[in-house]
């Protein structure tokens, strides 16, 4: 896929959106998430663009550094049972709000991540409708 795809995302757990508006990255609404790392507490924001690893966020991570991942309106953690193929960290999930899933890995400096819909003619016919592009 050639274009720019944002993502908007929500808590498999509470449904909850975690995009913020008012915090942009890359002039889009980011994905905010709580964390904790090394018994260390923080705030992120994710590029909300398909395969944009820019994000925003007052915590430091060391390469590798395995990271937890937290709904901030839940407080559910978000890391999931899913490996992730490159480094053997966790996946972390999210849910689409056009339907599907994408998944992020939880180690700091590993890039993997991957968005599966169930079906994705459907998903790209919603996401055409909802943004115009
Ligand atoms: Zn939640
Ligand atoms: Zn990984």
């Amino acid at each position: 896929m050639s274009k720019l795809i944002a993502l908007n995302v929500k808590c498999p757990h509470c449904d909850a959106s975690l995009m913020d508006r008012n915090n942009r990255v890359n002039d889009m609404p980011s994905i905010k998430l709580n964390l904790k790392s090394n018994g260390k507490e923080g705030v992120i924001r994710l590029c909300s663009v398909y395969g944009c690893t820019e994000h925003k966020g007052d915590m430091v991570f060391n390469e590798n550094d395995l990271v937890d991942f937290y709904c901030p309106h839940c407080n559910e953690i978000l890391n999931s049972n899913i490996t992730c193929k490159d480094c053997g960290g966790d996946m972390v999930k999210f849910n689409c709000e056009i339907g599907g899933v994408v998944s992020i890995c939880s180690r700091s400096g590993c890039d993997n991540r991957y968005a599966m819909f169930e079906d994705i003619e459907d998903a790209m016919r919603r996401f055409h409708r909802e943004y115009g592009v």
